[in-house]
């Protein structure tokens, strides 16, 4: 099970970013990385083609798991994630105030 969802705020702990913080757009599972906007930037040369003007973009590039890490909505704490089960349903819990950590 992957400790990050879509939509959760995390902080970034470690890279040229360090101490910024997001939201997942979204979650590369085979890569084990995921997309914040805004982080780990790069620039990209975009040739021009028709509508599209050429030029120098700032795209966000995925980041590792292993440099972030989730803020607990219920504590505001960077945490690790924990996994507990409620009626057989496999929840994230944060290890820090043990509280469910649920994504909408
Ligand atoms: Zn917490």
């Amino acid at each position: 099970m992957i400790k990050f969802k879509k939509g959760d705020t995390v902080k970034i702990t470690s890279g040229k970013d360090k101490g910024r913080g997001g939201k997942i757009e979204s979650i590369f599972p085979e890569e084990s990385k995921v997309l914040i906007p805004g982080i780990n930037m790069y620039k990209k040369h975009v040739k021009g083609s028709g509508e599209q003007k050429g030029g120098i973009y700032d795209l966000p590039r995925p980041i590792s798991f292993s440099k972030i890490a989730l803020v607990c909505p219920k504590c505001k704490k960077n945490t690790r994630v924990g996994f507990k089960f409620v009626d057989d349903q496999k929840v994230r819990i944060c290890k820090k105030c043990k509280k469910e950590i649920n994504t909408k």
